[in-house]
């Protein structure tokens, strides 16, 4: 319990159950554990007790009284080596007992400002729903339609109707409403009488599905608005592999077709500077790579323009601009200028007579990589 909380006259219904649901349920988990400390020590001084057909609990001869008094007598009278291994036993058991009292009596003093508030405001409607699969909404745990079984029945407390009127109740309720609870509601079955209550297991059952389905549904509509086939239908072969969605058709075909744009601006460079030409691939073999991509394009263009329903010249249009910019963004700037010297010295003999020769002409080698870049037709 924080400083911080509120103080229970400014709660909501919602807000107090919410706290006294986590507390009846530590309150629960306590008192358990305190009824089995109390059987440990009735067993310590030979009270085993029994089962007994209706009772919650197991029933001793002896009172919890008596028992406790002769647990503390054994525990602090030893006689014998064999007793003081004993008494060692119980007065841990002792201990532990003293604890779980000690924190059930806690629990308790925290709940009552809660349940106190409750009873000054004369209380209010809260939901319980009978943990069944035709579990019925009940005001409380004790009406008196329940617990007709062998077992008690068992609840699961919809702490969020905490407050609400029995008519917002009964709305949600549908035909699991109580009648005797909520003698406003109607009669009727499932059909006729959906509910939106569900017990915390299934209500969370029923939310995962609901998400998993939407998931599912957002997936595929993603796949078929971003996806993308073959023409004919089959998968859509890229370079290294299937291409499943437009935009990598969309950038493949865009790198494909930018093979063209950086053999140009190689055809300018050199051209601007024959001295250049051993540095680079020889025409014929950029021509032929170039020829390559395209065709390699192609394909992924039919494959755009077939999905969007448009001609692979209007698509050829949209990239070409795109495969320029790619080319440029490749093979521009300081980095690339820097990058390509250092490689051309790799090529000692070539890179020797290069810059001798631009010596003798009075120049400084690779001075075309400055030049800009030819314009895009
Ligand atoms: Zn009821």
């Amino acid at each position: 319990m924080t400083d911080t909380k509120k103080p229970p006259a400014e709660m909501t219904p919602v807000e107090i159950d919410t706290e006294l649901s986590r507390l009846w349920n530590e309150k629960d988990q306590a008192e358990a554990r305190h009824l089995d400390l109390q059987a440990a020590l009735h067993h310590h001084v030979g009270d085993k007790g029994r089962r007994v057909r209706g009772a919650r609990h197991r029933v001793f001869d002896l009172s919890w009284e008596r028992a406790l008094e002769l647990a503390i007598i054994k525990a602090r009278a030893p006689y014998t080596e064999y007793e003081s291994v004993v008494a060692r036993e119980v007065e841990r058991t002792l201990t532990n007992w003293a604890m779980a009292r000690r924190k059930l009596d806690d629990i308790v003093a925290e709940i009552k400002p809660y349940t106190d508030e409750y009873t000054r405001r004369g209380g209010w409607n809260r939901v319980y729903l009978a943990n069944s699969y035709d579990g019925h909404a009940h005001n409380g745990t004790e009406c008196s339609t329940c617990h007709h079984g062998e077992e008690r029945t068992q609840f699961a407390w919809l702490v969020r109707y905490s407050g609400l009127t029995e008519a917002e109740i009964v709305a949600d309720a549908g035909w699991r409403a109580c009648t005797t609870c909520y003698p406003s509601a109607p009669v009727g079955d499932r059909e006729s009488l959906p509910s939106k209550m569900f017990t915390p297991d299934k209500e969370e059952a029923a939310q995962a599905r609901a998400e998993r389905d939407q998931a599912r549904a957002q997936r595929a509509a993603d796949k078929s608005a971003k996806g993308i086939t073959a023409p004919g239908g089959g998968p859509l072969q890229g370079r290294h592999g299937t291409l499943e969605t437009e935009r990598a058709a969309v950038l493949e075909a865009t790198q494909e077709l930018s093979e063209r744009y950086t053999n140009r601006r190689v055809d300018q460079l050199v051209e601007a500077d024959p001295g250049m030409a051993p540095f680079f691939y020889p025409k014929d073999k950029r021509d032929r790579w170039e020829a390559e991509a395209r065709g390699r394009a192609l394909p992924l263009i039919e494959a755009v323009a077939h999905k969007r329903g448009t001609t692979v010249e209007a698509v050829t249009a949209e990239l070409e601009p795109k495969a320029y910019a790619k080319a440029k963004r490749d093979m521009g700037g300081k980095d690339w200028a820097q990058r390509f010297r250092q490689t051309a010295t790799l090529q000692r003999e070539e890179y020797d007579a290069y810059t001798a020769a631009c010596k003798a002409e009075g120049r400084k080698p690779f001075e075309a990589l400055a030049l800009r870049w030819y314009k895009f037709q």
